[in-house]
């Protein structure tokens, strides 16, 4: 049988359950949980951004620690964001790494959002899919996959998060697209417009890319993709 799309999801999600992404820090609380709540305000929507700005080039574990100490200086807010030193605000997101690059990135972004769209998040995202991620992609630092990431999981609108995992996982099973939009097309086009199912395919193919589908020796053996891989048939 052919492997679609579809089946891959299937098998990923049966044997890993959901995955709760984005994750999001609760009310009074510092640390981001895999609860797999919508966003459903102003900070836990703009906790996303920072974080899918932050993740560039880290792993979530740093991540975190980096969204732990925002929250401890309620710093996960977007007039605080645009007014704070630059310095001090780079200091706080240290543990993501290119901290001094991503300060620059998220003070563009929270700039950008008070001045052209008051500062409100449910602004910006009133955009249609096509216009929105026109928009995000015009900003400096943000390319497809943050720019995804922000759409899918905080204006949860349906589009498809390609990122490295994605790409080293499906190459391995034997689909071919050359760039990000084409493997993006394949996911849009054999899928049903389904936010809630895109964020979980993408958060199983992080699990898999992470704990099996490793960069040097993928653990096939134990990997739930083995029966239908041509990596695995053909290592
Ligand atoms: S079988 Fe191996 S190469 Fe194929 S997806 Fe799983 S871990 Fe990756």
């Amino acid at each position: 049988m052919k492997t679609s799309v579809y089946m891959v999801y299937k098998k990923l999600f049966d044997a890993f359950g959901p995955q709760g992404w984005w994750p999001i820090t609760a009310d009074g609380e510092t640390k981001p949980v895999h609860s797999g709540k919508e966003p459903n305000n102003e900070r836990e929507r703009f906790e996303i951004i920072v974080g899918a700005i932050l993740t560039q080039n880290t792993s979530w574990r740093n991540v975190e620690k980096a969204i732990e100490n925002l929250n401890r200086e309620r710093m996960v807010d977007v007039r605080r964001v645009a007014n704070s030193d630059e310095n001090y605000f780079a200091e706080l997101i240290k543990p993501a790494g290119y901290y001094n690059q991503k300060a620059k990135r998220l003070k563009g972004f929270a700039e950008f959002l008070l001045k052209k769209y008051d500062g409100d998040t449910a602004k910006l995202f009133s955009l249609d899919l096509k216009d929105l991620r026109s928009e995000l992609l015009n900003l400096k630092g943000i390319g497809p996959e943050t720019a995804d990431s922000i759409i899918l999981y905080a204006a949860e609108k349906p589009v498809f998060v390609v990122d490295a995992y994605t790409t080293r996982i499906f190459s391995r099973l034997g689909f071919t697209a050359k760039d990000y939009d084409e493997l993006q097309k394949l996911f849009m086009e054999n899928l049903p417009r389904d936010v809630a199912l895109f964020k979980e395919y993408h958060a199983l193919l992080v699990n898999l890319g992470k704990n099996y589908c490793k960069k040097n020796k993928p653990d096939c053996n134990r990997c739930p993709l083995s029966d239908i891989c041509r990596f695995q048939k053909h290592s």
